[in-house]
């Protein structure tokens, strides 16, 4: 699994906690990198154990793990990234959940033994972009949360000479780190359409364990927006791999009803590392 050919191609890489962030998040910025020759690598923390899966896919297979790591690998085929690397931490579940307990559950690690296994695979990667969540996790899953610590940590960890790398990899440091973000515009709409026809904004999600009113109350500032217009079909053929978690129809109803009112297809980044001077232009692009 370590062992990355030689490429003279920039290298992108994403640090996730669940199969499925990497195409409803940002799928749209992984395939137009992809489609410019980045070579696009993401780390996946948890095999997603704790999805719903409806009962119809219960009965054909092993485990919730086993085919959400395929519907992953379909996703990532079809989005071109190159290479999945897998923490195989076990999916901790919403606030509360009592699989926040087990002793393989993400957000239970310290915080350091995860941010030393993201360092070394940034040390077998070297990417010069590194993005993940933001710090509240996008929508306050525990494990996006724990992803974003630990990558923050990794990222300067990785070029630090007293980090002692388990296979003996040279420090190497990624040029720059990036939070990807939630449209706050966008949200503050659902928040207000769900109100109009009577549904609680505070509970929302197929678990009713989703608060938007809080989420939306969070600002992030925006550094880098990317169009991913030319690779919008690209990004829908992947949110069908994932079927078990609704695929396509996570994109239909309310969300897409609403991306189209605000002209959609863009993801939204923050810039971490280095630090943004003032008064910064927002970019196109991730590597500029
Ligand atoms: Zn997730």
């Amino acid at each position: 699994m370590n062992q990355i050919p030689e490429s003279h191609n920039k290298t992108l890489l994403c640090v996730l906690a669940h199969p499925d962030d990497e195409t409803f998040g940002m799928g749209g910025t992984l395939a137009l990198y992809a489609r410019r020759d980045v070579d696009v690598h993401l780390i996946c923390a948890t095999r997603g154990e704790l999805g719903d899966i409806d009962p119809e896919y219960m009965e054909r297979i092993r485990s919730a793990a086993c085919l959400r790591t395929q519907e992953l690998h379909c996703a990532a085929e079809i989005l071109g990234i190159n290479q999945l690397h897998f923490l195989n931490y076990r999916d901790s579940g919403m606030p509360g959940a009592e699989a926040n307990q087990h002793p393989k559950a993400l957000a239970a690690q310290p915080v350091e033994q995860v941010a030393e296994e993201v360092a070394h695979l940034i040390r077998v990667i070297k990417p010069e972009v590194v993005i993940t969540f933001d710090p509240i996790g996008g929508y306050r899953h525990p494990d996006h949360i724990a992803i974003h610590e630990a990558t923050v940590k990794a990222f300067s960890l990785a070029g630090e000479t007293d980090f002692s790398d388990p296979q003996g990899l040279p420090p190497f440091q990624p040029g720059k780190l990036y939070y990807h973000t939630i449209s706050k515009a966008f949200l503050r709409a659902v928040v207000w359409v769900l109100r109009l026809i009577g549904q609680d904004s505070h509970r929302f999600g197929r678990n009713k364990d989703i608060d938007l009113v809080s989420i939306a109350e969070v600002e992030f500032p925006t550094h880098v927006k990317i169009d991913y217009r030319p690779v919008r079909d690209v990004r829908k053929a992947a949110t069908a791999c994932h079927a078990s978690q609704g695929g396509a129809d996570m994109d239909k109803g309310f969300r897409g009803l609403i991306t189209k009112l605000f002209g959609g297809h863009h993801d939204t980044f923050m810039q971490a590392y280095p630090e943004p001077r003032e008064g910064q232009k927002v970019r196109r692009d991730l590597f500029d």
